[in-house]
């Protein structure tokens, strides 16, 4: 396949290698991807039922991982809008996770009990055509965006809640912000005494991998602990440029997690998962959750039945470390909060076994079935508790 060079001809390497040029020069429509591509009639008619919905934008980076050739292409599916995407699948909705309603701030979602969502910014630097928060990064939040004013009232509301014991920066992608201004953001959160943990969801590593240089990487790790949380979907995003990205991270000190969202026919197999959790791993990323695609209008099309998520754990489980088994998350609509699956791999007794005692049958990962007794004491009270938690 072409490299960037033969896709973008004339681009200086020093402007490919500067993030603001790459977020300057992303591509908006259907006149710029029909430059780069020969848009089906398909992709045209996404392009066009869904201009005004959600935006379109496209870094020249992550655009030129697009293959030209098949429409199927994952990075492609990605990026590129389907006419699906203009109609409303049934139990679709703007707000899925019910965030809304547990907004006590403009920037800010409070939703758990110990822990928050500080909404930095409403762009992305490619807007993901699964994305869940489109009601967000579609455009205008009331006609108002995340302003300095809106980040100073959420970080206020951080510090006037103790409970609070996690932020998760988020948006929109934080990573489009200047140094500075995150520096004063994540700062700021960092000086409030009952903040023990920062994170930090970003997709730069996968779509504008050279925003992570080393001054954004030191950055980071003065607020330390501050976890990245990036969303690798597709071993074809796993570039040499996003490797260096990562690993700049992680060689800095900030531990990178990956969150992969499930979708249909983009990523949507046991072979494609665990070939992306491999080369992350090799990255020293742990990938942390499959995320079930949640019910964001216009999403439908890409959304899996909840079985297949579930067949994919159990094709990893035993055939592949633990590490490279993410939890499969299932975010409930209307604020329920994220809970996970897994295979059942309780068993029924093999025919004519004479009870062992209170147990279970299970099967292994090679279908075999194995007897687990429980112990002859239930007691499981923790009696030093007492003395390490006086009070
Ligand atoms: S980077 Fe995240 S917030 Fe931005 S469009 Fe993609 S999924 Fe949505």
């Amino acid at each position: 396949m072409a490299g960037w060079q033969d896709r973008f001809p004339g681009v200086a390497e020093a402007d490919w290698r500067d993030w603001r040029w790459q977020l300057r020069h992303a591509l908006r429509g259907a006149d710029d991807l029909a430059r780069l591509f020969r848009l089906t009639d398909r992709e045209r008619r996404g392009l066009a039922s869904t201009a005004g919905l959600f935006r379109v934008g496209v870094t020249p980076y992550y655009a030129s991982l697009i293959d030209p050739d098949h429409p199927s292409c994952p990075v492609r599916m990605q990026a590129v809008p389907a006419p699906e995407e203009a109609e409303a699948a049934p139990g679709d909705r703007r707000d899925p996770l019910g965030e809304d309603r547990h907004r006590p701030v403009r920037a800010l979602v409070h939703k758990y009990p110990d822990r928050a969502l500080l909404l930095a910014t409403d762009t992305c630097p490619v807007y993901c055509r699964h994305c869940t928060r489109r009601r967000i990064t579609g455009g205008a939040v009331a006609g108002r965006p995340f302003d300095r004013a809106a980040v100073e009232e959420a970080i206020g509301y951080v510090r006037a809640h103790p409970e609070l014991r996690d932020v998760l920066v988020s948006g929109g992608d934080p990573l489009v912000l200047s140094d500075e201004r995150l520096g004063w953001l994540l700062g700021e959160l960092r000086a409030i005494p009952h903040v023990q943990i920062l994170r930090l969801a970003t997709r730069a590593p996968v779509v504008l991998p050279m925003r992570v240089d080393e001054a954004l990487a030191r950055l980071l790790r003065a607020v330390k602990p501050l976890y990245v949380v990036t969303h690798f979907n597709h071993p074809k995003e796993c570039t040499p440029d996003a490797r260096a990205a990562c690993e700049l991270l992680v060689d800095h000190g900030v531990p990178v997690e990956n969150q992969t969202v499930l979708l249909r026919r983009v990523n949507s197999s046991a072979r494609t998962i665990a070939d992306l959790n491999h080369r992350l791993l090799s990255w020293r990323v742990r990938p942390y959750y499959l995320h079930q695609g949640d019910l964001a209008e216009g999403t439908g099309h890409l959304r899996t039945p909840l079985g297949t998520g579930v067949a994919i754990l159990e094709a990893l489980r035993g055939h592949t470390s633990g590490l490279a088994v993410p939890h499969l998350a299932v975010d409930l609509p209307d604020g329920g909060g994220k809970i996970t699956l897994q295979p059942d791999y309780r068993a029924a007794p093999p025919p004519g076994t004479v009870p062992e005692g209170p147990g279970q049958w299970f099967r292994g990962f090679r279908g075999t079935r194995h007897f687990v007794p429980e112990p002859p004491d239930d007691d499981v009270s923790c009696p030093y508790d007492a003395v390490f938690y006086p009070g």
